[in-house]
């Protein structure tokens, strides 16, 4: 689509304002960055498949949203300042209302954070949208997923289950809860608390399932974890929407609720509330690291929790 894709990549560019740090934005055959002195460069890539990732009939606004949200949701997870990113779109026709509505989305989130779009590519073929998002850090402060030690609290932000929650009702064809499609729709990266983040030992975003996630870091920090079911946090649409036991599953299993999962020492836990208090983020304490392997949820009798059979695979994006 070469003229029409020299109109959308018009329109893209007309839409973007400029920032200090970026010499050559969109235009040349490449983009050109002043990184600044002494910090290391943080980057991250996503994909987002039309029916694999949102469901088919998604808002495009929506789109634009959560595509960049799911990459700074990794720039959040590593501690990172975002700074720049770059939006590969495979588009179906070029369709100038469809792209625009999908920019209102985008650049919406990518202004919340001062993140500019300094390039991209522009494709005809099947919807799909692949982002990158780059940011910084200060020498050896990223937040890994390999730091975890015995003894450290595990903490979570927002609360979890919503999108998954969201995700469970399309699936099942009924009408879906407002409160927990916008948290599909519209994941919120948890870039506030990059301060707060400095207590932390480890880290991942919630883009899996809880338990999958945590064992992500457990395996990369050779240790295991124990999760109280009862800990987790959970927000009023999902309880009123969902009876203890499907909650709990989405909890546990539900991916994409974008929230941030770590570890801390014990020590941390009144400067790592206080960090969060003032980064204007719920954070909940709801386990701890110990020696071994992999993660177990907790019943508050100190029965293991296992996922009703099927259930895992049923909440999986
Ligand atoms: P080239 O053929 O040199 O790769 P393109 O025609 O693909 O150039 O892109 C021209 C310019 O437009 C480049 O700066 C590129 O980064 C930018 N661009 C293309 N598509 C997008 C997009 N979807 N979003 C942002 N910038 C884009
Ligand atoms: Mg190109």
């Amino acid at each position: 689509m070469a003229a029409a894709e020299f109109d959308l990549i018009e329109r893209i560019r007309r839409r973007v304002p400029a920032r200090a740090d970026v010499v050559l934005g969109i235009g040349d055959d490449a983009a050109l960055l002043r990184v600044p002195a002494g910090r290391e460069l943080v980057v991250a890539m996503d994909t987002l498949n039309a029916g694999v990732h949102f469901p088919d009939g998604t808002a495009p606004a929506d789109i634009g949203w959560k595509a960049l949200a799911v990459n700074l949701s990794d720039l959040a997870a590593m501690a990172a300042e975002p700074a720049w990113c770059t939006l590969s779109l495979s588009l179906p026709q070029a369709d100038p209302a469809w792209l625009d509505a999908f920019l209102d989305g985008y650049l919406a989130l990518a202004a919340q954070h001062g993140v500019a779009l300094v390039g991209g590519d522009t494709t005809r073929g099947p919807l799909s949208i692949c982002v990158t998002a780059h940011g910084m850090v200060e020498p050896g402060r990223a937040l890994r997923r390999d730091r975890a030690r015995e003894g450290d609290t595990v903490w979570v932000s927002g609360t979890l289950g919503d999108a998954a929650g969201a995700l469970a009702q399309w699936r099942a064809g009924g009408a879906i809860d407002a409160a927990l499609r916008a948290r599909l729709d519209r994941p919120t990266p948890r870039l506030a608390l990059r301060a707060a983040l400095r207590h932390a030992h480890a880290g991942i975003d919630v883009s899996d399932g809880l338990l999958a996630d945590l064992g992500h870091v457990c395996a990369a920090s050779g240790v295991g974890a124990e999760v109280m079911l009862s800990a987790l946090p959970t927000s009023a649409a999902l309880a009123a929407a969902f009876a203890p036991d499907a909650q709990h599953a989405l909890q546990a299993s539900g991916g994409d609720d974008y929230e941030l999962c770590f570890t801390a020492p014990p020590e941390a836990r009144d400067a790592l509330r206080q960090a969060a208090a003032e980064a204007g983020v719920a954070i909940s304490e709801i386990g701890r690291v110990i020696a071994g392997e992999g993660v177990r949820a907790l019943h508050d009798d100190g029965r293991e929790w296992v996922a009703a059979q099927g259930g895992y695979d049923h909440f999986r994006g």
